[in-house]
């Protein structure tokens, strides 16, 4: 039976790439029914200014699995990023981003093969905040002042950073699980724990609690810098990483550019009976509409996505295809080439063109 899916293309690139992506998908013979919904400001104007239109969030949630291209959030436009905006109301808490190098892709390291796992719906990232100025940032200094709190300076804008123990619970559960199924061998917990005391200590505390149940995975913690560091110095030391959300942005990029950059690393989105499936990359507005962006780290999405969908012979299949096509480094674009300006770039649809052609000899 075809799997009933939940297709966003977003803005951007995000049609591109999800086009060359549902080709190489059907190309593996697994067959889908895809369920086209709209996101983005783009479709603002039809739906009463709002982004994130309910039936797409429905058809997320009726479906059980989504596709999604990037979507672009306008700066300093009061308008809710549309990706944190979906984490939240489809309760996304667990983000997985793996990061593995392919022989043939550009990069200093050789030997890659890291997991983030982000949770997403709490931290700084909540959206709670106070601009400078307003009677609220008044009133909350205030009441900050009457408890002992005092602001380094009172001009100050305000965010919160809300981590319960429900929350980093949940994630190093999800964590310990995937590590458990995917036979990874390490859980490392990163925080701040020596200066946030009762956010990331709280998330520490609830990760020794967790592992302290799951102790045939290995754990261990780092405190953020330091995990910087070590990242760059010996990334094979580590294997699965926790991380609250904002940490969790920051090093997801920094492990996509330790296996060659966005535009090989994928990612997913998973909540209770939910997943959504996009790469880490954004919408990057200045390459829409070229067929020139690198579709890899949105089809590696895709084979995150056939896995979860019980299709792993069709996602190793697709993987292998991806990985060749890597190795040979002919049917690739731009930014997988020696020089960004070689001639020899194909374009976004040609690389799903070859792959499509590896599927089916
Ligand atoms: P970006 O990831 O879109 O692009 C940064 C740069 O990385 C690009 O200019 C390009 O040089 C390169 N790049 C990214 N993806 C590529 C690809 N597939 N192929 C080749 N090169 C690629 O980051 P940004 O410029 O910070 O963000 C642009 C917009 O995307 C913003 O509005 C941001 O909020 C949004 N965004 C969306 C998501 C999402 O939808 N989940 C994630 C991150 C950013």
């Amino acid at each position: 039976m075809a799997h009933r899916v939940t297709l966003i293309p977003g803005d951007g690139i995000g049609p591109e790439l999800t086009e060359a992506t549902r080709r190489v998908l059907e190309a593996t013979g697994v067959e889908f029914d895809w369920d086209v919904q709209e996101a983005g400001a783009d479709v603002m104007e039809a739906h009463g200014g709002n982004p994130l239109p309910e039936e797409t969030l429905e058809s997320v949630r009726r479906n059980g699995v989504a596709l999604k291209g990037p979507i672009t959030t306008p700066i300093g436009e009061g308008f809710r990023s549309v990706n944190v905006g979906m984490r939240v109301l489809l309760d996304l808490y667990a983000q997985v981003r793996p990061c593995k190098t392919y022989p043939g892709v550009r990069t200093r390291y050789s030997d890659v093969d890291l997991v983030i796992v982000r949770e997403t719906t709490e931290d700084i990232y909540a959206g709670i905040e106070f601009e400078e100025g307003t009677p609220e940032a008044r009133e909350l200094a205030g009441w900050l002042a009457a408890h002992g709190q005092r602001l380094p300076q009172p001009d100050s804008g305000l965010s919160l950073k809300p981590i319960s123990i429900t929350g980093s619970r949940r994630v190093f559960e999800f964590a310990f699980d995937y590590a458990r199924r995917l036979g990874r061998r390490k859980v490392t917990c990163v925080h701040k724990a020596n200066i946030m005391k009762f956010t990331d200590g709280l998330w520490l505390r609830t990760a020794r609690e967790v592992a302290a149940e799951n102790t045939d995975v290995e754990f261990d913690d780092r405190i953020a810098d330091n995990m910087c560091m070590q990242l760059v110095q010996h990334p094979e030391d580590y294997d699965v990483l926790v991380l609250p959300n904002l940490y969790g942005d920051i090093i997801s990029d920094l492990a996509a550019g330790l296996i060659g950059g966005l535009g090989v690393a994928p990612g997913a989105n998973y909540g209770e009976g939910v997943a959504v499936f996009e790469p880490t990359h954004g919408s990057a507005p200045k390459y829409a509409g070229q067929n020139r962006a690198n579709p890899i780290a949105q089809m590696l999405s895709g084979v995150m996505m056939l896995h979860h969908i019980g299709e792993g012979d069709a996602a190793d299949r697709l993987e292998g295809a991806i990985a060749e096509l890597i190795r040979e480094g002919r049917s690739v674009t731009y930014d997988m080439k020696p020089t960004r300006n070689d001639p020899t770039a194909v374009g976004t649809s040609d690389v799903a063109d070859a792959l499509i052609a590896k599927l089916r000899s």
